[in-house]
């Protein structure tokens, strides 16, 4: 049986990074396993997955993508929850929208019990990450493997320009640097696209450390279970190309993202006890926390058709200006953010405005002992009164910013609106209820924390509590999300662990 010092499972954000980390030392055998198929270089990758927007089927790979459905909220339709299935996970499939948590989101990580992951801790792995365009000071990155850069004003379609003009003018500060501590308001987004082509973990991490002997990666490899002896993790099994491996490993490393981390852990009988019982999975160790505190950052979004004369712009991203601001009432700097933009093939105008910060969590649950069968997702969306509150003020908020005159040659009709309800609250809850919707942020399913913490999975280098041999590096460890899309963050915590780990 082949040996490795560490076996990775799934090249998604985090797993890209270690991989290529871990085997920056010759003599440290690194295994990669990764169940979508493998890229082996930028020019090979599909156009869906090499340009970040712009191509016919918009901003999301339909060829690479894990197909789960979940429940918002008890009144929705099933929802689609897009994740990456592919070298580069989904970094290789997301909007490059690069916002790095604030650093109230690190105080309060603190306050939960990981000293080690405080503001001034995690800085200097933001700035590791990236090589900014714009902006040469300390609070950014000029040498880290991915490129960084916003749209000028010069550059704007005229939609983006109509958006920040309404947002300016509704008193909103401006914002030329989100990514900097404090700032707030309007302004344009950082983003790890480049001449349209998006940085994924693959490209920026993976394609460099390709050619070392002593990483192996292998694409289309289902990893089934983990294995252990006692309570040390020693390898797994996986379907690698049709076929059953059983592989060993010095140490194990989980980074197969937010839904698929929980899940293989639970089929490994490391879980909720009364629930692994329910599945007649052996429990190994009980550990209440994995599946819960399912967090993401849920929105109600809002939809315009387009006037046919309004020029369709192809190869723009769709996110050029964001807005973030703090709702009324709330002591949560920034708690709220609101994508806007066109979709030329739909001639569709979006307005999402989306909670960064919310009171409501979800959970997950195995529905099948095969790895195959999607787990159980339950955001359970908007089941704190407050995170309800705010997405009504934010809902009447946006509806108003489309009043400025600059959309009247833009937007012809409401697609999704509310309508009347917006007069009641009771009937706006309602009609958010209806169309919730994810963010595509899903994390804390494995959270980080004080092992007296009963819903801690994992320490704060990401080893897993009661185990040997077996960290979680990924999404699913954070142990609060930020109010920030998260996969800065995510490539933050993964070179962070790497250091550790190395
Ligand atoms: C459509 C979309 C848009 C997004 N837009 C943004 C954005 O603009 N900005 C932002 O910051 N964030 C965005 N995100 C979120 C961000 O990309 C993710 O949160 C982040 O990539 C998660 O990283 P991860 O390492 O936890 O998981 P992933 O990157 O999802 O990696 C998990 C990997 O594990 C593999 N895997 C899973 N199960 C197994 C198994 N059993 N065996 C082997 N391999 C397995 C998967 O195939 C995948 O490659 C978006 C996400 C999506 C889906």
């Amino acid at each position: 049986m082949p040996h490795y010092d560490t076996l990775i499972i799934g090249s998604g954000s985090a797993g890209g990074i270690l991989a290529a980390r871990l085997s920056e030392d010759e003599s440290h055998r690194v295994l990669l396993l990764e169940a979508g198929p493998d890229y082996t270089s930028a020019e090979s990758l599909p156009d869906d997955l090499r340009y970040g927007f712009g191509t016919p089927s918009g901003i999301f790979s339909v060829t690479h993508d894990w197909g789960y459905n979940a429940t918002s909220t008890p009144a929705a339709p099933p929802i689609a929850i897009p994740r990456g299935r592919v070298i580069g996970g989904s970094s290789t499939v997301n909007a490059t929208i690069f916002l790095r948590g604030i650093p109230e989101d690190f105080a309060h990580w603190v306050a939960l019990g990981n000293d080690r992951w405080s503001w001034e801790a995690v800085l200097p792995y933001y700035r590791k990450i990236e090589s900014d365009q714009d902006f040469h000071d300390e609070f950014h990155g000029s040498d880290g493997p991915i490129p960084v850069g916003r749209y000028g004003p010069e550059e704007w379609p005229e939609d983006q320009r109509a958006w920040y003009a309404a947002c300016l003018a509704a008193g909103y500060p401006e914002s030329p640097d989100m990514n900097r501590p404090g700032t707030t308001g309007v302004g344009p987004y950082p983003l790890n696209s480049r001449s349209r082509v998006r940085y994924s973990t693959a490209l920026a991490y993976l394609l460099p450390a390709r050619g070392r002997p002593n990483l192996t990666i292998r694409g289309n490899a289902l990893v089934q279970r983990i294995c252990f002896d006692g309570v040390r993790a020693t390898g797994v099994e996986a379907v690698i190309d049709g076929g059953l491996e059983q592989i060993s490993a010095g140490r194990v490393i989980l980074c197969a993202g937010a839904i698929a981390s929980p899940q293989l852990l639970m089929l490994s009988g490391v879980g909720p006890a009364d629930h692994l019982h329910s599945l007649d999975i052996p429990v190994l160790l009980d550990r209440p926390g994995v599946g819960e505190t399912l967090r993401d950052h849920p929105t109600a979004g809002l939809l315009w058709r387009v006037r046919s004369d309004f020029p369709a712009n192809n190869s723009a991203h769709f996110h050029q200006v964001g807005l973030r601001y703090t709702a009324s009432g709330s002591e949560f700097f920034n708690d709220m953010i609101v994508y806007f933009g066109v979709r030329p093939a739909e001639q569709t105008l979006f307005v999402r405005p989306t909670i960064n910060l919310t009171l409501s969590a979800g959970r997950l649950r195995l529905t099948s002992t095969d790895v195959s069968v999607q787990p159980s997702l339950n955001y359970d969306y908007y089941s704190h009164p407050f995170d309800r509150q705010r997405q009504r003020e934010a809902i009447r908020l946006c509806i108003a910013l489309l009043d400025y005159p600059d959309f009247e040659k833009i937007v012809r009709a409401p697609l999704q609106h509310p309508g009347d309800a917006l007069e009641d609250d009771d009937a706006l809850d309602r009609w958010i209820l209806r169309h919730a919707d994810t963010g595509h942020h899903s994390s804390s399913t494995c959270k980080m924390g004080r092992e007296s913490d009963p819903l801690a999975v994992v320490d704060q280098s990401g080893k897993v509590y009661g185990t040997e041999g077996l960290w979680v590096v990924d999404a699913s460890i954070l142990p609060e999300t930020v109010r920030a899309n998260i996969n800065a963050t995510v490539l933050m915590l993964a070179e962070k662990i790497a250091d550790w780990l190395t």
